[in-house]
């Protein structure tokens, strides 16, 4: 068994930290613990808990620079999203906190007397975070939950723990109960495993790929717990003729590039209208070339090092060498890099075009009509995200209603904001987060009659 984790830096592959690996039995503890905190949690006055989490979020804006400083030490990520995935996570605190008072049941008409329903609390949730973007997606479950009144038992991936240790000593700091919101780094089939069979976790959130997924939504079965899944995608950007091709073109790069392509809604498959297949690639080409790849600690850089070696190697294995392409640059010596890939002359149903990369590559396809686009863009288990290019706007609409996708996005690749919901069709995954309905996902509805015949 493993007993602990090296965290290393993706960019230069050095040591940064060693991190215990928490057991099955320490998350046995950590849930009795959990479960008498939050009885305490659920108590306070609604007021009380929003103000101890918009001092959460105080602490978390007034931390935001080193927590930005950890993300790019374990995750390889640029310093400009890193700073704005910290301030993700104190907005959604402060937006999460907001809901507390808010969080209302209903009075429904009923003969004989009056009906309402409440929203309890779950008790404790088991929240499953990926590498990917350790810190806005722990607070995607951990915030939401909390402002519900529940208590949060947070497994970060196993490459990277820092940012959810340093939230949860932040929380402590900020006067949220002791062992109310735990962090217990560990592996996914020890700790993760044991949160997701511990009867006394009432919900798990997890996110993460779709074979993992499966194997815990079929765990959670067992128990008929409750269950998000946010999962992975192979999200399409759709570029009709009609459309600012130039715009495009000039956009497309960094909607598959962000994160060095380690993003589930990284437009990984872009289709292109065939009359105008040939000028978008012309505009392509130099928007790809001026991508900057290097140093993630540079204010400039706009892509860094992908995870670890084994994420390189799955990268690798994906791509074929000999296709052709556009190929950006990327820093040689040590680190995990890949450069910025974009492949032509792919068969729609090749394992790149069709599986998540992960990776910084994309696959450009020619589509005939709207048809068509569709068509391709529909061709894939998966329904996390997309984009529309186009003039038209009954064109714009239609498209994103026949487009199965939980996240589109018309003339732009903007995906995720804490106040709109969030989440995945098909495969990409199970419920949704965030937006005005993130705290109802961690509540049970009890509906009471009171008869007032008697
Ligand atoms: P992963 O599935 O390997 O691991 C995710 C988490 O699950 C980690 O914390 C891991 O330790 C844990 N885990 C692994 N096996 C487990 C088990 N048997 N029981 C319980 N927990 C277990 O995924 P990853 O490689 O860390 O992340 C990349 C994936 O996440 C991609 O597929 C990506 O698309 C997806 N993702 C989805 C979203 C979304 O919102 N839809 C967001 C980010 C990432």
């Amino acid at each position: 068994m493993i007993h602990e984790h090296r965290v290393l830096n993706p960019a230069t592959e050095e040591l940064v930290a060693t991190v215990p690996a928490t057991t099955a039995e320490e998350v046995a503890v950590a849930v009795t613990r959990a479960a008498a905190a939050q009885r305490t949690w659920a108590a306070l006055a609604p007021a009380d808990r929003a103000r101890l989490l918009r001092r959460f979020a105080v602490l978390v804006d007034e931390h935001a620079e080193r927590l930005a400083e950890l993300e790019v030490t374990e995750a390889g990520h640029t310093l400009g999203n890193a700073r704005w995935e910290a301030a993700n996570v104190r907005d959604l605190l402060d937006y999460a906190a907001g809901g507390v008072e808010r969080l209302t049941g209903r009075q429904i008409p009923v003969p004989g007397g009056i009906d309402v329903t409440f929203l309890e609390p779950l008790g404790v949730v088991g929240v499953i975070a990926p590498w990917n973007f350790p810190l806005p997606i722990a607070a995607w479950g951990a915030a939401p939950a909390l402002a519900a009144g529940n208590a949060v038992l947070l497994k970060p991936a196993e490459t990277t723990p820092l940012t959810a240790l340093r939230l949860a000593r932040l929380a402590l700091d900020a006067g949220l109960p002791e062992h109310l919101f735990q962090v217990l780094p560990g592996a996914g089939d020890v700790a993760g495993n044991a949160l997701v069979e511990h009867p006394g976790v009432a919900k798990i959130v997890f996110t993460g790929s779709t074979r993992v997924g499966k194997q815990i939504m079929a765990r959670c079965a067992q128990r008929v717990k409750r269950l998000t899944l946010e999962l992975g995608g192979k999200s399409p950007n759709i570029v009709f003729a009609d459309a600012d091709i130039e715009a495009a073109a000039a956009a497309a790069p960094m909607s598959f590039l962000d994160n060095a392509g380690q993003d589930c809604c990284a437009r990984t498959r872009i289709l292109v209208q065939r009359s105008v297949y040939d000028r978008f690639l012309e505009h392509l080409v130099p928007a790809v070339a001026s991508v900057a790849v290097g140093d993630p600690s540079d204010e400039k850089t706009q892509m860094g090092p992908l995870i670890s070696r084994a994420q390189l190697e799955r990268v690798r294995t994906l791509v074929p060498e000999d296709a052709d392409g556009i190929r950006g640059s990327a820093p040689g010596g040590p680190g995990f890099w890949f450069p910025p890939t974009v492949l032509t002359g792919i068969a729609p149903d090749a394992p790149v075009a069709t599986e998540e990369v992960f990776g910084p590559v994309a696959v450009v396809l020619p589509f005939e009509d709207e048809d068509d686009a569709v068509r391709l863009a529909n061709a894939t288990e998966y329904g996390l995200a997309g984009s529309i290019w186009t003039r038209d706007v009954g064109r714009a609409l239609r498209v994103s209603r026949a487009v199965r996708a939980g996240n589109l996005s018309v003339n732009s690749h903007s995906a995720v904001r804490y106040w709109t919901p969030f989440g995945g069709y098909r495969q990409s995954g199970l419920g949704r987060e965030l937006g005005p309905d993130a705290l109802a996902a961690f509540t049970e509805t009890k509906n009471v009659f009171i008869g007032t015949e008697a």
